[in-house]
């Protein structure tokens, strides 16, 4: 798709580009690559489709499995490229990682608050793997 990954990906530019007829502009080439990324990011039935937070969460699982799989930065990016012609650094993905742990700091301490051992145990578990 020729954006950068993760930010770019699920800003409004590309949404409206999927959205909006556009990718009828797109060599036809490229087009398998957005109608699967579409398909399996975008896709919701919330209410607040497809501005919502739920393809960046789906994204964010994506990358935990393939980080569960062993792969490191380099080859996952080299597999999002393959999958949805999604081009990123390795550099950016060590970020996104960092960020996505932070996130899962904070809801595992949330569930500790909230005394959801069951949780906070999951949300560990998907932690370990990304580190
Ligand atoms: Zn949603």
């Amino acid at each position: 798709m020729g954006v950068r990954v993760p930010k770019k990906v699920f800003s409004g530019a590309t949404l409206d580009l999927l959205f909006t007829g556009e990718i009828e502009k797109i060599d036809q080439a490229f087009r398998p690559y957005i109608y699967a990324f579409a398909k399996d990011f975008l896709d919701c039935d919330c209410e607040s489709n497809p501005y919502c937070e739920h393809p960046e969460r789906k994204f964010m699982k994506y990358i935990l499995r393939l980080r569960g799989e062993k792969r490191s930065p380099k080859e996952i990016v080299k597999k999002m490229e393959e999958d949805y012609m999604i081009y990123a650094y390795p550099s950016d993905l060590v970020t996104f990682l960092d960020d996505s742990i932070r996130t899962l700091e904070v809801l595992e301490a949330m569930a500790d608050t909230m005394g959801d051992i069951e949780k906070k145990d999951q949300i560990r578990k998907e932690k370990e793997l990304l580190i």
